[in-house]
């Protein structure tokens, strides 16, 4: 079996969600901050919202798409 090396960062992954527009981001968990992709504001990683933490940066990004579709279906958890 020939498996393809992705490039995956096999480190943990949070998701973290921005406390000022409350948009959903992976940063890795050794990050102190990082810059909200949605609306520029730099998000102290101590402090912020850390909605799940996984394995990798693979599995991160397949919850984070998971954690939208489920945003987007229930209007009542959007601000
Ligand atoms: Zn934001």
């Amino acid at each position: 079996m020939c498996t393809k090396v992705a490039v995956i960062i096999l480190a943990p992954t949070l998701i973290i969600k921005c406390f000022t527009c409350a948009g959903l981001f992976l940063a890795g968990n050794t990050q102190k901050t990082k810059r909200c992709p949605y609306c520029g504001k730099c998000i102290n990683l101590q402090k912020a919202v850390r909605v799940a933490q996984v394995a990798n940066s693979l599995e991160a990004s397949e919850l984070l798409k998971q954690l939208k579709i489920k945003n987007a279906n229930n209007p009542r958890s959007k601000l």
